[in-house]
């Protein structure tokens, strides 16, 4: 409604102009030379509006023709982007879907669309990694790390690919130098942090691990493997403690403790982590320990109901007297603490993250290489009389 009054409003000014100037008397005469030219002033207006129209035309075209080669090239660039882009991200999915031969064509046609794009020199990276082609990888995602917003995904190629290398001391430090660089590119990296807890891990330096560590796990499997390593018995008994702390469901962790004050002299300490332990995770190694220093098997089966004291009706330490009573010839008792002991047989050390079985403890899984997953689980409940005890003799 409004619009159509002011087209109206227009229109009727337009038109009392235009009467205006039909109405205006007079002669416009132009002389230029010999030659003279006399219109009536309506005309001469509109011959002159008509002029400065073609004129405004003109101009037009010309900035027109000046702009079309910057015009063409921007749109080439931007369909080279376009093209670039598009195929980036179907590489990108191709790898998502573990489809490295589409992802490697993509990449390739995203590098011909714009070779220095970010996205193209992820895909590139990527793709050339996992076709074993680190070379490749390597350059491209060190010109990706030159970039202002996607800096962090180059240095997260090289560092990730290094700290894998476990047997390759070079890689490692230049993994090392390279996370301090990723570090920043992006300060609080939860993953950064991870990387550079793996790294010192695999270096060997299992203090600066367990301090980066935040993991409880991690930061106890770590803190074992420090104090096992420590350069003196006050450092190795400290770090066994934070191991306890970090992780007091942890046999190893009592282990390391024990042997940290067996070292350092200390037996009663070295024994009263071992009673801890088996208070707190009874697993046969802290019983192995225990009961090493004593040889006659009576004593053994005695020691055995100490430590057993210590978590009175536990399977494991119910299966520890049946052990320990059969060693010692007593029959009657190793039966009665055999029918107690169910489920402490068939456990072992059983990786978290990918269910990998270990025979024995380790700081990390040798399958998936994940820092403090091992737990002691069951594996296969069996009865234990079976297990523990020889079949009756048959009476003669
Ligand atoms: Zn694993």
């Amino acid at each position: 409604m409004l619009r159509a009054f002011r087209f109206a409003l227009v229109a009727v000014i337009i038109l009392g102009l235009i009467w205006y100037l039909a109405s205006l008397p007079g002669h416009v005469t132009l002389d230029f030379g010999s030659y003279a030219a006399t219109a009536a002033t309506p005309i001469a207006i509109l011959l002159l509006a008509i002029l400065v129209v073609i004129l405004i035309l003109f101009v037009s075209i010309i900035r027109a023709l000046l702009r079309t080669p910057r015009r063409l090239a921007a749109n080439r660039a931007l369909f080279h982007r376009n093209s670039a882009d598009a195929a980036s991200l179907r590489a990108l999915s191709a790898i998502a879907a573990g489809d490295d031969r589409t992802a490697a064509n993509q990449a390739r046609i995203a590098w011909q669309h714009a070779p220095d794009a970010p996205l193209t020199l992820y895909v590139a990276g990527e793709t050339a990694r996992r076709a074993g082609d680190h070379a490749a990888a390597d350059a491209n995602f060190t010109a990706l790390a030159k970039h202002k917003d996607a800096g962090f995904l180059g240095w997260r190629g090289l560092v990730d690919y290094r700290t894998k290398l476990t047997g390759d001391a070079a890689a490692l430090r230049d993994a090392e130098i390279q996370a301090r660089q990723a570090a920043t590119a992006y300060p609080h990296s939860v993953w950064l942090r991870d990387q550079r807890v793996q790294l010192a891990a695999n270096q060997g330096q299992f203090a600066d691990a367990a301090r980066l560590a935040t993991d409880p796990s991690a930061r106890a499997a770590l803190a074992i493997m420090a104090s096992r390593t420590a350069a003196s018995d006050h450092l190795a008994i400290d770090w066994a403690r934070e191991a306890v702390r970090a992780a007091p469901g942890l046999a190893p962790a009592y282990l390391a403790l024990y042997t940290a004050h067996q070292h350092a002299g200390h037996a009663w300490r070295a024994k009263r982590a071992l009673l801890a332990g088996w208070k707190a995770a009874p697993h046969p190694d802290l019983a192995a320990a225990y009961l090493a220093p004593i040889t006659v098997p009576l004593d053994r089966a005695r020691a055995a109901q100490t430590l057993a004291a210590a978590n009175p009706g536990h399977p494991e330490s119910e299966a520890l007297l049946a052990r320990t009573a059969l060693a010692a010839d007593l029959a009657g008792e190793a039966q009665r603490h055999a029918a107690l002991a169910t489920g402490a047989t068939g456990s072992t050390w059983v990786c978290a993250a990918c269910d990998t079985t270990h025979a024995d403890w380790q700081a990390s899984c040798r399958k998936c290489g994940t820092i403090g997953s091992l737990a002691w689980v069951q594996i296969r409940p069996e009865p234990v009389a079976t297990v523990l005890l020889p079949a009756p003799k048959p009476l003669a």
